[in-house]
C-alpha cells in the first residue's frame, strides 16, 4: 500500500482493508472485484491482485499462515527479494536488511555517495547493512532507517538539525545533503481521452478492463485516447465503435476531469450519448448500472470523479 505514497495517506485504507479482510482466509475467499474495490484510490492495482492470489496460495498450501521461509515466500505472487526480506525481518525477526528509496537516500547521505542509485550500489548497501543489523531486533532496525528517511532525512528539505545520526553524516558535514542523491527527472506524458457516458433507462454502461495491463480488471466508462488529428467527438465515436461495436447519437459535452499518474497526466473529456441501436453485450465485460450500484465496482480515480459529477448533476 505504501508504494509512491505516505503513511498518513495510507492509514484509512489500511484500517478499512483490515476491517473488510481481517485474515488471510477472508481475503482469499473474497471475489477479486471486492478486493480491487477496497484498493480503489491506492493505484498499482497489480499489488491488490497479487495479495489476493498470495492469500489464496497461503490458505491452500500453508494452512492459512504466512510461511517463515524465504523459499516458500518467494513462490508467492508479488514476493520479490524486498517483500520477502521485509516479511522475514519484521514478522519473524530474521536479520535481513531492507533497501528501499528511504534507506538508500539515508545511506547515500551518511556516506556522501554522489550521483544516482544503481543495483550495484544497492548490493554494497545490502552487504554493509548485513554486517551491522542486530540479531536481537532486526525488524526495528529496518523500520528505524526507513522512518529516518521518511520523516527526517527527507528527499527535499532534510531536517539535519533534528537528526539523531547527524554526527556521523558526511553529507551534513559537507553541506551536500540537498544534492545527494542526484534528483531523477521524470518525463510526464500528457494524454487526452474522450469518455462516453452512455445512458439507457436511467442506467450507465460500464466495461471491465482486460486482465492484463494498466488498471487491469477495473471498470470504467467506454472511451479512450485521442489520436493525432482527431476531434474529441471523433475519438468518442471511434472508441465506442471499437469497444462496443455500435454507433452513438445525441452526443453532448458534460465535463472535463483530470488525473495524474506517476508518469502521465490524463485529461478525460466526458460526453453523454446513447446507442443508435443497442448492441448485445457480454455481461462478463459490460454492465448497465445505476449511479448507486456503480460505486460497488472498482473504478479508476478518473471514473470516480465522473461518477461524483453525475451524482451532483442528478440528471444527464
Ligand atoms: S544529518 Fe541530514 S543528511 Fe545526514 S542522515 Fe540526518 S537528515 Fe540525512
Amino acid at each position: 500500500m505504501l508504494q509512491q505514497t505516505t503513511v498518513r495517506a495510507v492509514i484509512p485504507y489500511y484500517e478499512s482493508w483490515l476491517e473488510r479482510f481481517p485474515d488471510l482466509r477472508s481475503l482469499a475467499r473474497a471475489p477479486l472485484r471486492d478486493v480491487l474495490r477496497a484498493w480503489q484510490g491506492l493505484g498499482y492495482y497489480q499489488r491488490a491482485r497479487n495479495l489476493h492470489r498470495a492469500a489464496g496460495a497461503m490458505t491452500r498450501e500453508h494452512a492459512g499462515l504466512i510461511p517463515d521461509d524465504a523459499a516458500a515466500l518467494r513462490k508467492l505472487p508479488g514476493f520479490g527479494p524486498y517483500t520477502t526480506a521485509a516479511v522475514l525481518s519484521l514478522a519473524y525477526g530474521r536479520p535481513l536488511p531492507l533497501i528501499d528509496a528511504n534507506v538508500r537516500r539515508v545511506l547515500m547521505r551518511l556516506l556522501s555517495i554522489e550521483g544516482g542509485s544503481s543495483p550495484s550500489l544497492d548490493g554494497k548497501f545490502a552487504d554493509l547493512l548485513g554486517k551491522v543489523i542486530p540479531a536481537s531486533a532486526p525488524g526495528d532496525f529496518n523500520q528505524a532507517i526507513m522512518e529516518l528517511g521518511a520523516l527526517v532525512c527527507r528527499s527535499a528539505n532534510p531536517q539535519c538539525l533534528l537528526c539523531p545520526v547527524r554526527e556521523f553524516c558526511r553529507a551534513a558535514a559537507d553541506g551536500t545533503q540537498e544534492t545527494i542523491p542526484r534528483p531523477r527527472r521524470l518525463e510526464v506524458a500528457k494524454i487526452e481521452a474522450a469518455v462516453a457516458v452512455i445512458v439507457r433507462d436511467g442506467r450507465f454502461l460500464i466495461r471491465r478492463r482486460p486482465d492484463k495491463g494498466l488498471l487491469a480488471g477495473l471498470w470504467e466508462f467506454p472511451g479512450g485516447k485521442r489520436e493525432d488529428g482527431e476531434s474529441l467527438v471523433e475519438t468518442l465515436r471511434r472508441e465506442v465503435r471499437e469497444e462496443v461495436g455500435a454507433g452513438i447519437e445525441g452526443v453532448r459535452f458534460l465535463t472535463t476531469v483530470g488525473h495524474a499518474y506517476t508518469r502521465f497526466q490524463v485529461t478525460l473529456h466526458v460526453y453523454s450519448c446513447r446507442f443508435r441501436r443497442a448492441p448485445a453485450l457480454p455481461p462478463k465485460d459490460f454492465r448497465w448500472v445505476t449511479l448507486r450500484s456503480i460505486r460497488r465496482y472498482p473504478l479508476p480515480s478518473g471514473s470516480v470523479r465522473i461518477v461524483d459529477f453525475l451524482a451532483a448533476k442528478k440528471s444527464v
